[in-house]
């Protein structure tokens, strides 16, 4: 009856799955949720502004590919996301750059960094907090003190349960580099636009462009899907099935063995503010070393709805991931990347692999990777 069969109906099973309808195949989506679009889903809130209901979510890619392929199914509007971090009251700009510097210390001070930076790095370049550790300089290991206190330690610490920035992997920290620039821009990607109506349009757009594909809504795949690991068979309702899986949701429920490998999950505290009609100055304001929250984002700076009246914020506080709690903590929005937990990965994916070579892991369940929004497109489209 279906020759693919695809397990999560996020960007990377939705877009694999429609891959694979515009090849000709029979395509069955099984999804969980009563929703598309996995954590991109956004719906109106109060007076129509979306909200991401799953936290921010903001485009950004230098991948032509990715913004030609959305381009079928949405408009965008240019968005250049611009974050500030609080620090003693005041708002800083992030990525912490030359004008944070500005911002933070004397002016002569600032200068004489800045002189420092510039004669060491290329104006434009990047460089991660855990580089800028080792330079030999007393100036410049006094500004890698004063970033890493007041901008990483504290906010790493709540968002990864107590790990500390050099305990993760580098590639966290060095998502959000230092920028030897004036740039206040958060990413640094040749393409920044939001699509104009929101994740889950684009979403919606996607499925109904896809022929000889059916999608069940509410469906745990594994009332429907068992992966016999003893003859190395999948059932489909109870018939082999020997077709493609591509498979998006956490790799250790494919295995019978009660494997639970680690992430973070996040609790969203709403507010809806129906007598003020801007609520911060940024759409993200990050908070280190004061509140129990990451950050604070107001909704309708990042979908282009500043003209409704009223807001929207919701306060994100990061939380134990606890599976089977079967609340907002069962959610894993976060694989935590240090070596143990992937030497753990590539144990059970091995596993995977030999037991059941039809299926494909994709996104960042399956393939516990902290993949962006631009990634997971990117390589459901080369799925
Ligand atoms: N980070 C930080 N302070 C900040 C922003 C980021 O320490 O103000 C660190 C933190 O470890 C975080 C990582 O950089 O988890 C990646 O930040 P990003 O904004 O990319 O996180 P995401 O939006 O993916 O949650």
């Amino acid at each position: 009856m279906y020759d693919v069969l695809v397990i999560g109906s996020g960007l990377s099973g939705l877009i694999s799955a429609f891959k694979k309808s515009k090849e000709g195949k029979r395509v069955l989506i099984i999804e969980k949720r009563s929703t598309i679009g996995g954590n991109v889903y956004d719906k109106p809130s109060y007076n129509g502004i979306l909200e991401q209901v799953y936290g921010p979510h903001i485009l950004h890619t230098n991948k032509k590919e990715v913004v030609d392929f959305l381009s079928n199914f949405t408009e965008f509007f240019e968005y250049e996301h611009k974050v500030a971090i609080s620090l003693n009251g005041e708002l800083i700009s992030m990525p912490f750059n030359i004008n944070s510097l500005y911002e933070v210390f004397p002016r002569t001070m600032a200068s004489r960094i800045e002189e420092k930076l510039l004669s060491k790095y290329e104006y434009g370049s990047k460089v991660p907090i855990l580089k800028l550790k080792e330079e030999n300089d007393s100036d410049l290991s006094f500004l890698y003190d004063f970033i890493y206190n007041n901008v990483f330690l504290g906010y790493t610490m709540k968002q990864w349960g107590g790990l500390r920035p050099e305990d993760l992997d580098a590639q966290v920290t060095s998502r959000v580099p230092i920028s030897i620039s004036r740039d206040n821009r958060y990413f640094a990607d040749k393409y920044q636009m939001q699509p104009k109506h929101g994740f889950t349009r684009v979403c919606e757009n996607i499925l109904a462009d896809m022929k000889n594909t059916a999608i069940m809504f509410n469906t745990d795949f594994r009332e429907i899907v068992r992966f016999d690991e003893k003859n190395s068979k999948v059932y489909l309702d109870n018939t082999i099935f020997n077709g493609e899986i591509i498979y998006t949701a956490c790799i250790e429920d494919i295995l019978s063995e009660n494997i639970v490998l680690p992430y973070r999950s996040l609790r969203f505290d709403k507010e809806i503010i129906s007598d003020i009609n801007s609520y911060q100055k940024y759409s993200v304001i990050n908070y280190s070393n004061t509140q129990n929250y990451t950050r604070v984002t107001e909704f309708k700076k990042l979908t282009g709805q500043e003209n409704i009246n009223g807001t929207v914020v919701i306060k994100e506080y990061s939380v134990d991931y606890n599976k089977n709690a079967g609340d907002y903590s069962s959610i894993p929005y976060y694989p935590i990347p240090i070596a143990s937990n992937f030497n753990s990965y590539e144990d059970i994916k091995s596993r995977v692999n030999s037991l059941f070579p039809q299926v494909k892991l994709l996104g960042r369940l399956a393939e516990y990777k902290y993949y962006n929004i631009d990634d997971a497109i990117n390589n459901a489209l080369s799925s």
